[in-house]
């Protein structure tokens, strides 16, 4: 089996550096399965590639067999595809070879190397992608930033009545930190290859959460890379899924309570905040809609105004955050409510970053401020959750104007309005990235400034309203 990374970084033979193996000379490693050979098909200072070849023997392998429980599955048969298809034994191969690499370590020759993003690709001419096909390739690796190109190939090229194979031949491009880079591949080709090769115990869940580290937790799938990393078994499944927390905001319910304040404050000279929720709740009315979802509400505000209207009959208030919804709880006097006005509104504690059935069935969403403080890996993800699995007819959604920070009085410039903010758009970068994604997800959308427009740099919140055109 093979696999070839490749770098545009300049000068690009520092991918040598960072792989503690020189580009000049060509290394082979006995593993206990078999033979692994490192060599650079091309080194230059534009582009440089690495292949790891891994020579695996299937007979020695069926013939080795033990352990409680054996490996079983393909591994039954003398002939299997184990020496072609990247598998576990692809990932052996990683840690045994680039151990160094995958674990991060700095490279005191190119200090600083190991932990800067690098513009990479790997090429796997066939990569078993059983159960999931295409579609859960792309599922495990677009939420994490990666270009996928895949294409399938046939059982056999000589008999294509034969049809199609589960391989495709597969290549994933990202910019990343190399170790995360390696990271991701440790974990996902045995998930995809869903048949790992040796016996899964304890140490493999450690070995999950320390690769998994900084983005299994957060990653849409994790549920079922963990189920089939795991071998589908349970108590470890259990086990590991109770360890994956969010490990990117230690503090989640303190940074939103924050994040409210601050942006308050930043805002409070034009209450912007007023003009913005008058601007989306005129919307939802427009839309004619009964039932609204308020994604990332917060404190509550829009939430507060909408309950005010008869028109919505059904109101739901979503945040990631406890702390802001019990915030949100007692503002409106939850507690307090007539009945028939409870029955009305309810708090859901989820993420936006998760596929959530309690979001299915709404005929409006406001997303108002909230795009903003998510990954931007992590918004193909949050693209989903809302226009595919939730879906509803009506999608009001406002984030920041980057151009009109030069305007505030308050802010640094070269700052976000918000500490916490991952990304800040221009309008024509807000524009582009709706227009995608109405036109990826049937919907149609138009843009509404929000806000004292400038003639040069546009009004400070920027709106989007889709229409979904799709059933
Ligand atoms: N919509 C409100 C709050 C905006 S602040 C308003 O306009 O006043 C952003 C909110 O998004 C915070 O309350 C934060 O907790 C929430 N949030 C951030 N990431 C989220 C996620 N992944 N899922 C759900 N809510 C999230």
């Amino acid at each position: 089996m093979l696999l070839t990374l490749s770098t545009t970084h300049r000068p690009a033979t520092d991918l040598g550096y960072l792989l503690r193996k020189n580009p000049a000379r060509p290394q082979s490693f006995e593993l206990t399965f078999g033979k692994a050979h490192v060599f650079y098909p091309e080194a230059g200072d534009e582009r440089c590639s690495v292949a790891l070849l891994v020579e695996v023997d299937p007979i020695g392998l069926v013939r080795k067999r033990r352990g409680p429980g054996g490996e079983g599955g393909l591994l039954d048969q003398y002939v299997n595809d184990r020496p072609y298809a990247a598998s576990s034994f692809l990932s052996v191969a990683i840690a045994e070879v680039f151990g160094s690499a995958l674990s991060g370590t700095e490279c005191k020759d190119r200090p600083g190397l190991a932990e800067t993003p690098l513009p990479l690709s790997v090429q796997i001419p066939a990569l078993p992608c059983r159960a999931g096909g295409e579609d859960f390739l792309r599922q495990l690796f677009e939420p994490l930033g990666y270009r996928v190109t895949a294409t399938r190939l046939p059982l056999d090229a000589q008999f294509p009545e034969w049809g199609e194979s589960s391989h495709f031949r597969v290549e994933l491009a990202a910019t990343l930190p190399l170790h995360q880079f390696l990271s991701h591949l440790y974990v996902l080709v045995p998930v995809l290859d869903n048949d790992k090769h040796y016996w899964v115990g304890d140490d493999e869940v450690a070995k999950l959460l320390r690769h998994g580290e900084g983005w299994l937790a957060t990653h849409p799938e994790r549920e079922a890379i963990t189920r089939r990393y795991l071998k589908h078994q349970r108590s470890l499944v259990t086990e590991a899924l109770a360890q994956l927390v969010d490990e990117s905001d230690p503090e989640p319910d303190e940074t939103a309570a924050a994040q409210v304040q601050e942006e308050e404050a930043v805002e409070r000279v034009l209450s912007l905040n007023e003009q913005r929720l008058g601007t989306v709740l005129a919307a939802l009315r427009a839309s004619g809609a009964p039932s609204v979802l308020d994604l990332g509400c917060g404190e509550g505000r829009l939430l507060q105004l909408l309950l005010k209207e008869r028109q919505f009959t059904r109101i739901v208030g979503v945040d990631v955050s406890h702390r802001v919804l019990e915030m949100a709880a007692e503002k409106l006097h939850y507690d307090r409510l007539p009945t028939l006005q409870k029955e009305r509104l309810r708090l859901l504690h989820g993420s936006l970053m998760y596929r959530d059935e309690r979001l299915a069935g709404f005929d409006a969403a406001a997303v108002v401020e909230v795009i903003e403080h998510l990954d931007p890996p992590r918004l193909a993800a949050f693209e989903r959750v809302l226009f595919e699995c939730a879906r509803p007819a009506t999608v009001v959604l406002t984030t920041p104007n980057s151009e009109y920070n030069v305007k505030w009085p308050t802010l640094p410039a070269g700052k976000f309005r918000h500490r916490d903010h991952r990304f800040e758009w221009t309008r024509a970068e807000f524009q582009e990235w709706a227009q995608g994604v109405a036109s990826r997800f049937g919907y149609t959308v138009r843009f509404l400034p929000v806000g004292p427009e400038d003639a040069a740099v546009g009004s400070p919140t920027q709106m989007g309203i889709f229409e979904r055109s799709q059933p």
